[in-house]
Protein backbone atom coordinates (compact mmCIF):
# COMPACT_ATOMS: atom_id res chain seq x y z
CA UNK A 1 0.00 0.00 0.00
CA UNK A 2 1.52 3.13 -1.07
CA UNK A 3 -0.21 6.41 0.22
CA UNK A 4 -0.02 9.86 -1.21
CA UNK A 5 0.81 13.23 0.48
CA UNK A 6 -2.56 15.20 0.45
CA UNK A 7 -2.17 19.26 0.44
CA UNK A 8 -6.09 19.18 0.04
CA UNK A 9 -7.71 22.32 1.69
CA UNK A 10 -10.26 19.88 3.00
CA UNK A 11 -11.43 17.52 3.40
CA UNK A 12 -7.71 16.92 4.05
CA UNK A 13 -5.16 14.72 5.61
CA UNK A 14 -6.07 12.65 8.80
CA UNK A 15 -3.36 10.81 11.20
CA UNK A 16 -2.00 8.32 9.67
CA UNK A 17 -2.19 6.39 13.21
CA UNK A 18 -6.04 7.60 13.75
CA UNK A 19 -7.10 5.77 10.89
CA UNK A 20 -5.61 2.67 11.18
CA UNK A 21 -7.13 2.51 14.89
CA UNK A 22 -11.03 3.02 13.46
CA UNK A 23 -9.64 0.15 11.10
CA UNK A 24 -9.25 -1.97 13.69
CA UNK A 25 -11.93 -1.03 15.41
CA UNK A 26 -14.36 -1.18 12.43
CA UNK A 27 -16.28 -4.30 12.50
CA UNK A 28 -15.96 -5.06 16.56
CA UNK A 29 -15.86 -1.11 18.86
CA UNK A 30 -14.61 -2.18 22.12
CA UNK A 31 -16.17 -5.74 22.42
CA UNK A 32 -19.69 -4.73 21.49
CA UNK A 33 -19.68 -6.61 18.73
CA UNK A 34 -20.69 -3.55 16.11
CA UNK A 35 -18.99 -1.22 14.20
CA UNK A 36 -19.43 3.02 15.91
CA UNK A 37 -21.36 3.40 12.74
CA UNK A 38 -24.21 1.08 13.95
CA UNK A 39 -24.71 2.24 17.28
CA UNK A 40 -27.39 4.09 18.66
CA UNK A 41 -26.18 7.73 19.76
CA UNK A 42 -28.52 6.81 23.25
CA UNK A 43 -26.70 3.58 23.88
CA UNK A 44 -24.42 3.00 26.72
CA UNK A 45 -21.70 2.11 24.24
CA UNK A 46 -21.73 5.28 22.38
CA UNK A 47 -22.05 8.05 25.38
CA UNK A 48 -19.05 7.73 26.22
CA UNK A 49 -17.53 8.38 22.67
CA UNK A 50 -19.06 11.91 22.60
CA UNK A 51 -18.35 12.56 26.11
CA UNK A 52 -14.68 11.96 25.49
CA UNK A 53 -14.24 13.87 22.34
CA UNK A 54 -16.29 17.17 24.50
CA UNK A 55 -13.46 16.31 27.19
CA UNK A 56 -11.00 16.67 25.43
CA UNK A 57 -11.67 20.01 23.38
CA UNK A 58 -12.11 20.97 26.98
CA UNK A 59 -8.84 19.96 27.74
CA UNK A 60 -6.86 21.13 24.89
CA UNK A 61 -8.09 24.31 24.22
CA UNK A 62 -8.52 25.10 27.52
CA UNK A 63 -12.25 25.72 27.36
CA UNK A 64 -13.60 28.07 30.44
CA UNK A 65 -16.26 26.18 32.66
CA UNK A 66 -18.89 28.65 31.30
CA UNK A 67 -19.08 27.74 27.56
CA UNK A 68 -20.67 25.04 25.99
CA UNK A 69 -19.17 22.94 23.50
CA UNK A 70 -21.55 21.64 20.70
CA UNK A 71 -21.41 18.98 18.06
CA UNK A 72 -23.81 20.20 15.13
CA UNK A 73 -23.91 19.76 11.96
CA UNK A 74 -24.16 21.43 8.48
CA UNK A 75 -20.76 22.74 8.25
CA UNK A 76 -19.33 26.26 8.87
CA UNK A 77 -21.57 27.34 6.03
CA UNK A 78 -24.43 26.90 8.84
CA UNK A 79 -22.50 29.01 11.45
CA UNK A 80 -22.92 32.04 9.22
CA UNK A 81 -26.61 31.88 9.23
CA UNK A 82 -26.90 30.61 13.05
CA UNK A 83 -24.24 33.20 14.40
CA UNK A 84 -26.71 36.15 12.55
CA UNK A 85 -29.89 33.96 13.61
CA UNK A 86 -28.98 33.69 17.12
CA UNK A 87 -26.75 36.99 18.00
CA UNK A 88 -28.24 39.50 16.14
CA UNK A 89 -31.18 39.73 17.93
CA UNK A 90 -30.68 43.34 20.42
CA UNK A 91 -29.89 46.52 18.11
CA UNK A 92 -30.02 43.73 15.29
CA UNK A 93 -26.34 45.10 14.11
CA UNK A 94 -22.80 43.56 13.47
CA UNK A 95 -19.50 43.69 12.37
CA UNK A 96 -17.33 42.52 9.80
CA UNK A 97 -14.33 42.26 8.44
CA UNK A 98 -13.91 41.37 5.37
CA UNK A 99 -10.70 39.11 4.34
CA UNK A 100 -12.25 37.13 1.78
CA UNK A 101 -14.67 34.38 0.42
CA UNK A 102 -15.79 32.47 3.65
CA UNK A 103 -16.02 36.61 5.52
CA UNK A 104 -18.01 37.34 2.67
CA UNK A 105 -20.07 34.73 3.05
CA UNK A 106 -20.80 35.43 6.57
CA UNK A 107 -21.34 38.88 5.40
CA UNK A 108 -23.96 37.94 2.88
CA UNK A 109 -25.78 35.07 4.97
CA UNK A 110 -26.82 37.84 7.78
CA UNK A 111 -27.38 40.28 5.59
CA UNK A 112 -30.19 37.64 3.84
CA UNK A 113 -31.15 37.71 7.42
CA UNK A 114 -32.08 40.99 7.79
CA UNK A 115 -29.20 41.64 10.41
CA UNK A 116 -27.23 45.23 9.36
CA UNK A 117 -24.13 44.61 8.71
CA UNK A 118 -21.25 47.03 9.08
CA UNK A 119 -18.10 45.52 7.63
CA UNK A 120 -15.57 48.49 9.07
CA UNK A 121 -12.50 46.87 7.34
CA UNK A 122 -11.79 44.92 4.69
CA UNK A 123 -8.66 43.75 2.33
CA UNK A 124 -10.56 43.76 -1.23
CA UNK A 125 -8.27 46.22 -1.84
CA UNK A 126 -4.95 44.06 -2.52
CA UNK A 127 -6.98 41.09 -3.42
CA UNK A 128 -7.01 39.63 0.55
CA UNK A 129 -3.70 39.04 0.20
CA UNK A 130 -3.31 40.77 3.96
CA UNK A 131 -5.40 41.04 7.43
CA UNK A 132 -6.44 44.45 8.22
CA UNK A 133 -5.83 45.66 11.42
CA UNK A 134 -8.79 46.61 13.16
CA UNK A 135 -7.43 47.13 17.20
CA UNK A 136 -10.65 47.70 18.76
CA UNK A 137 -14.45 47.55 17.27
CA UNK A 138 -16.67 50.02 19.13
CA UNK A 139 -20.48 50.44 18.78
CA UNK A 140 -23.92 49.26 19.09
CA UNK A 141 -23.20 45.82 17.71
CA UNK A 142 -24.91 42.85 18.88
CA UNK A 143 -21.61 41.31 17.90
CA UNK A 144 -18.53 41.28 15.82
CA UNK A 145 -17.07 38.43 13.51
CA UNK A 146 -13.85 37.56 11.74
CA UNK A 147 -12.90 35.15 9.75
CA UNK A 148 -9.22 33.84 11.72
CA UNK A 149 -7.82 31.96 9.08
CA UNK A 150 -8.57 32.44 5.22
CA UNK A 151 -8.17 28.98 3.82
CA UNK A 152 -8.28 30.04 0.40
CA UNK A 153 -6.15 33.24 0.69
CA UNK A 154 -3.83 32.16 3.26
CA UNK A 155 -3.92 34.52 5.86
CA UNK A 156 -4.01 34.78 9.41
CA UNK A 157 -4.42 36.61 12.15
CA UNK A 158 -1.85 37.52 14.15
CA UNK A 159 -3.75 39.23 16.74
CA UNK A 160 -7.59 39.42 18.34
CA UNK A 161 -9.34 42.77 17.62
CA UNK A 162 -10.67 44.12 21.23
CA UNK A 163 -14.38 44.39 21.26
CA UNK A 164 -14.80 45.31 24.95
CA UNK A 165 -18.80 44.29 26.05
CA UNK A 166 -19.39 43.31 22.15
CA UNK A 167 -18.62 39.18 21.92
CA UNK A 168 -16.82 38.26 19.11
CA UNK A 169 -17.22 35.85 16.68
CA UNK A 170 -14.61 33.77 15.14
CA UNK A 171 -14.60 31.18 11.96
CA UNK A 172 -11.71 28.74 12.68
CA UNK A 173 -12.35 26.39 10.59
CA UNK A 174 -9.13 26.04 9.21
CA UNK A 175 -6.96 26.52 12.24
CA UNK A 176 -8.89 25.22 14.86
CA UNK A 177 -6.12 23.48 17.20
CA UNK A 178 -3.27 24.58 14.96
CA UNK A 179 -2.39 27.15 17.69
CA UNK A 180 -3.46 27.76 21.53
CA UNK A 181 -6.26 30.57 21.58
CA UNK A 182 -7.35 31.88 24.41
CA UNK A 183 -11.14 31.21 24.25
CA UNK A 184 -12.25 33.74 26.96
CA UNK A 185 -11.74 36.21 24.19
CA UNK A 186 -14.31 35.01 22.28
CA UNK A 187 -18.69 35.08 22.31
CA UNK A 188 -18.72 32.27 20.27
CA UNK A 189 -15.99 29.89 17.85
CA UNK A 190 -16.99 27.67 14.83
CA UNK A 191 -15.43 24.69 13.38
CA UNK A 192 -16.40 22.84 10.32
CA UNK A 193 -14.11 19.61 10.92
CA UNK A 194 -12.75 18.65 7.75
CA UNK A 195 -9.59 20.48 7.67
CA UNK A 196 -7.99 20.47 11.56
CA UNK A 197 -10.22 17.86 13.20
CA UNK A 198 -12.42 14.87 11.76
CA UNK A 199 -14.15 13.93 8.15
CA UNK A 200 -16.74 16.01 7.33
CA UNK A 201 -19.92 15.75 8.73
CA UNK A 202 -19.75 17.95 12.24
CA UNK A 203 -19.00 21.20 13.18
CA UNK A 204 -17.60 22.25 16.34
CA UNK A 205 -19.19 25.23 18.14
CA UNK A 206 -17.77 26.67 21.01
CA UNK A 207 -20.43 29.21 22.60
CA UNK A 208 -20.32 31.51 25.82
CA UNK A 209 -23.57 30.46 27.92
CA UNK A 210 -24.95 34.07 28.35
CA UNK A 211 -25.37 33.77 24.14
CA UNK A 212 -27.57 30.78 24.57
CA UNK A 213 -31.25 32.36 23.62
CA UNK A 214 -34.83 31.34 23.65
CA UNK A 215 -35.58 34.33 21.31
CA UNK A 216 -33.26 34.11 18.34
CA UNK A 217 -34.69 36.43 15.39
CA UNK A 218 -38.36 35.65 13.67
CA UNK A 219 -38.48 32.54 12.28
CA UNK A 220 -35.54 30.63 13.49
CA UNK A 221 -35.98 26.65 12.99
CA UNK A 222 -35.52 24.40 15.90
CA UNK A 223 -32.45 22.99 14.90
CA UNK A 224 -30.91 26.13 14.38
CA UNK A 225 -30.67 27.41 18.21
CA UNK A 226 -28.08 26.97 20.02
CA UNK A 227 -30.34 27.02 23.08
CA UNK A 228 -31.73 24.01 21.91
CA UNK A 229 -28.50 22.00 21.05
CA UNK A 230 -27.18 23.10 24.39
CA UNK A 231 -29.85 21.85 26.42
CA UNK A 232 -29.51 18.19 24.97
CA UNK A 233 -26.24 18.03 24.99
CA UNK A 234 -26.05 17.89 21.22
CA UNK A 235 -28.51 14.78 20.98
CA UNK A 236 -31.58 17.28 20.20
CA UNK A 237 -31.22 15.09 16.76
CA UNK A 238 -29.19 12.17 15.74
CA UNK A 239 -25.80 13.82 15.95
CA UNK A 240 -23.04 12.34 13.37
CA UNK A 241 -21.77 9.80 15.80
CA UNK A 242 -19.19 8.43 13.69
CA UNK A 243 -17.16 11.96 13.22
CA UNK A 244 -17.39 12.30 16.79
CA UNK A 245 -15.77 9.30 17.46
CA UNK A 246 -12.92 9.89 14.75
CA UNK A 247 -12.50 13.55 16.57
CA UNK A 248 -12.17 12.01 19.36
CA UNK A 249 -9.27 10.15 18.44
CA UNK A 250 -7.66 13.05 16.62
CA UNK A 251 -7.94 14.98 19.79
CA UNK A 252 -5.85 12.32 21.51
CA UNK A 253 -3.54 12.16 18.69
CA UNK A 254 -2.89 15.58 19.56
CA UNK A 255 -2.63 15.17 23.28
CA UNK A 256 0.05 12.67 22.85
CA UNK A 257 1.72 14.79 20.30
CA UNK A 258 2.74 17.54 22.88
CA UNK A 259 -1.25 18.89 23.13
CA UNK A 260 -1.66 22.48 21.29
CA UNK A 261 1.36 23.74 22.00
CA UNK A 262 3.15 21.14 20.98
CA UNK A 263 1.57 20.75 17.62
CA UNK A 264 2.39 24.86 16.92
CA UNK A 265 5.78 24.43 17.29
CA UNK A 266 5.38 21.60 14.63
CA UNK A 267 3.14 23.71 12.35
CA UNK A 268 5.86 26.70 12.75
CA UNK A 269 8.60 24.27 11.86
CA UNK A 270 6.46 23.28 8.64
CA UNK A 271 5.52 26.72 7.25
CA UNK A 272 8.82 28.02 7.97
CA UNK A 273 10.13 25.61 5.69
CA UNK A 274 7.68 26.20 3.02
CA UNK A 275 7.75 30.11 3.36
CA UNK A 276 11.82 31.02 3.66
CA UNK A 277 11.59 28.34 0.25
CA UNK A 278 9.36 30.68 -1.38
CA UNK A 279 10.93 33.84 -0.17
CA UNK A 280 14.42 32.88 -1.32
CA UNK A 281 13.14 31.41 -4.53
CA UNK A 282 13.63 33.10 -7.56
CA UNK A 283 10.96 31.03 -9.37
CA UNK A 284 8.02 31.10 -7.11
CA UNK A 285 6.58 33.67 -4.25
CA UNK A 286 4.25 32.96 -1.58
CA UNK A 287 1.26 35.70 -2.35
CA UNK A 288 0.23 36.68 1.18
CA UNK A 289 1.81 39.48 3.57
CA UNK A 290 4.35 38.90 5.73
CA UNK A 291 2.48 39.37 8.85
CA UNK A 292 -0.77 38.10 8.06
CA UNK A 293 0.66 34.55 6.82
CA UNK A 294 -1.25 31.30 7.57
CA UNK A 295 0.52 28.48 9.20
CA UNK A 296 -1.79 25.96 7.36
CA UNK A 297 -2.63 27.40 3.70
CA UNK A 298 0.15 28.69 1.80
CA UNK A 299 -0.73 29.54 -2.03
CA UNK A 300 2.09 30.46 -4.17
CA UNK A 301 2.64 31.71 -7.37
CA UNK A 302 5.07 31.08 -10.25
CA UNK A 303 7.01 33.96 -11.89
CA UNK A 304 5.26 33.42 -14.90
CA UNK A 305 2.76 36.63 -15.45
CA UNK A 306 1.52 35.74 -18.82
CA UNK A 307 -1.97 34.49 -17.73
CA UNK A 308 -2.07 31.60 -20.47
CA UNK A 309 1.62 30.39 -19.95
CA UNK A 310 0.85 30.68 -16.18
CA UNK A 311 -1.91 28.38 -16.60
CA UNK A 312 0.15 25.51 -18.46
CA UNK A 313 2.55 26.11 -16.31
CA UNK A 314 0.33 25.60 -13.05
CA UNK A 315 -1.51 22.82 -14.65
CA UNK A 316 1.92 20.89 -15.02
CA UNK A 317 2.50 21.51 -11.73
CA UNK A 318 -0.37 19.99 -10.36
CA UNK A 319 0.25 17.25 -12.63
CA UNK A 320 3.67 16.26 -12.04
CA UNK A 321 3.45 16.99 -8.54
CA UNK A 322 0.61 14.28 -8.39
CA UNK A 323 2.43 12.06 -10.07
CA UNK A 324 5.54 12.20 -7.36
CA UNK A 325 2.85 11.33 -4.77
CA UNK A 326 2.23 14.86 -4.06
CA UNK A 327 -1.74 15.61 -4.50
CA UNK A 328 -4.32 18.52 -4.94
CA UNK A 329 -1.78 21.24 -5.29
CA UNK A 330 -4.17 23.13 -7.57
CA UNK A 331 -4.50 27.01 -6.46
CA UNK A 332 -7.63 28.50 -5.67
CA UNK A 333 -9.21 29.86 -9.12
CA UNK A 334 -9.05 33.22 -6.61
CA UNK A 335 -5.77 33.60 -6.08
CA UNK A 336 -4.39 31.51 -8.79
CA UNK A 337 -1.30 29.30 -8.94
CA UNK A 338 -0.40 25.99 -6.22
CA UNK A 339 -2.16 26.20 -2.79
CA UNK A 340 -0.31 23.68 -0.27
CA UNK A 341 -2.55 23.03 2.63
CA UNK A 342 -0.62 21.67 5.96
CA UNK A 343 -3.13 21.25 8.13
CA UNK A 344 -1.96 19.53 11.93
CA UNK A 345 -1.51 16.01 10.23
CA UNK A 346 0.36 17.04 7.35
CA UNK A 347 4.00 15.60 8.61
CA UNK A 348 6.76 17.95 8.06
CA UNK A 349 8.17 14.75 6.01
CA UNK A 350 4.95 15.72 3.43
CA UNK A 351 6.47 19.59 3.35
CA UNK A 352 10.26 18.46 2.97
CA UNK A 353 8.76 16.31 -0.42
CA UNK A 354 7.14 19.30 -1.69
CA UNK A 355 9.87 21.63 -1.69
CA UNK A 356 12.22 19.19 -2.97
CA UNK A 357 9.58 18.61 -5.83
CA UNK A 358 9.54 22.06 -6.30
CA UNK A 359 13.08 22.56 -6.37
CA UNK A 360 13.82 20.19 -9.07
CA UNK A 361 10.68 21.72 -11.22
CA UNK A 362 12.13 25.12 -11.24
CA UNK A 363 15.02 23.69 -12.47
CA UNK A 364 13.36 22.04 -15.21
CA UNK A 365 10.71 25.27 -16.55
CA UNK A 366 12.46 28.54 -15.39
C1 LIG B 1 -14.13 25.32 4.58
C2 LIG B 1 -14.48 26.55 5.29
C3 LIG B 1 -15.82 26.92 5.55
C4 LIG B 1 -17.00 26.15 5.02
O1 LIG B 1 -17.14 24.95 5.61
P1 LIG B 1 -18.29 23.92 5.17
O2 LIG B 1 -18.15 22.90 6.25
O3 LIG B 1 -17.96 23.42 3.80
O4 LIG B 1 -19.58 24.63 5.21
C5 LIG B 1 -16.06 28.05 6.29
N1 LIG B 1 -15.04 28.81 6.74
C6 LIG B 1 -13.76 28.50 6.50
C7 LIG B 1 -12.68 29.38 7.03
C8 LIG B 1 -13.43 27.37 5.76
O5 LIG B 1 -12.15 27.06 5.52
Amino acid sequence: MSRVYNFSAGPSCLPEEVLKECAAEMLDYNGTGQSVMEMSHRSKAYKPIIEHAESQVRALMRVPQNYKVLFLQGGGSTQFAMVAQNLGIHTGKAAYINTGVWAKKAVSEAKHLGVQVEVVASSEDKNFSYIPHVQNIAGDYDYAYICFNNTIMGTHYEYIPETGSIPLVADISSCVLSEELDVSKFGLLFAGAQKNLAPAGVTLVIIREDLLTDSPRAGTPTMSTYKIHAENESMYNTPPCYTIYVLGKVLDWIEKNGGVAGIHERNVQKAALLYDYLDASDYYHATAQVGSRSLMNVPFLTKETDPEKAKAINDKFVKEAAGAGLVNLAGHRLVGGMRASIYNAMPIEGVKALIAFMEQFAKQNA
